[in-house]
């Protein structure tokens, strides 16, 4: 039985989709290449039956979208975040969208609570914060992409080649070898030391 498979019966799989932001990918057939290996992707997890209602030769597949979940992180920079919610879209696949708060890689304190989640209202009593939600902080690229690993089932990191800025494309740790690396990457590392099913496309 595979992990698909067992998962499926508890709730719709959740299919995490990470990757480089729009401006790393840089051609316009690689986008599209790009775009195409998530439908691909998404096509692959959605619960499919074979149709053969007149028990003939001719058979073709039916995809039940409503089996499987996007996760993803709201890249404000564009990219496989918003190419992977567009496609969600256009399939009917239901999103849980992580957005950072804050467009730096850490947490930042909240100026408006000054971190204590609350603010003052009439009379004394104490509301959550609405700017960060009563955390006390507001969430960077570092906890988003924590978020992604931590609610998925399964995670693919979609990247550009030669496209990691540690190595140039060369081959390093940061992108074990294969030289593409983004935030995405991390993503996918860190969901693997999670114990998640996580695949990273070169393209
Ligand atoms: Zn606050
Ligand atoms: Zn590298």
């Amino acid at each position: 039985m595979s992990y698909q498979t067992k998962i499926q019966n508890k709730h719709p799989l959740r299919i995490a989709i990470v990757g480089a932001e729009e401006k790393k990918w840089r051609s316009e057939e690689q986008k599209i290449r790009a775009k195409n290996v998530i439908k691909t992707v998404l096509a692959r997890h959605a619960f499919t039956e074979t149709i053969n209602e007149l028990n003939v030769a001719d058979t073709s597949m039916k995809s039940d979208y409503s089996t499987i979940v996007l996760v993803t992180g709201g890249c404000p920079r564009g990219g496989v975040d918003k190419w992977s919610i567009e496609i969600a879209k256009e399939l009917g696949i239901n999103t849980i969208i992580y957005p950072p708060e804050v467009y730096q890689w850490h947490n930042e304190r909240c100026d408006v609570c000054m971190g204590n989640g609350s603010v003052p209202g009439a009379g004394g009593t104490l509301y959550q914060c609405p700017s960060c939600k009563g955390k006390g902080y507001l969430r960077g690229y570092r906890e988003r992409n924590m978020l992604i690993a931590e609610n998925c089932d399964v995670l693919y990191d979609i990247e550009p080649a030669y496209s990691c800025k540690y190595c140039h494309g060369q081959g390093c740790s940061k992108c074990e070898g294969d030289g593409a690396y983004s935030g995405g990457t991390w993503t996918y590392k860190y969901a693997r030391k999670l114990g998640k099913e996580v695949h990273k496309v070169v393209i």
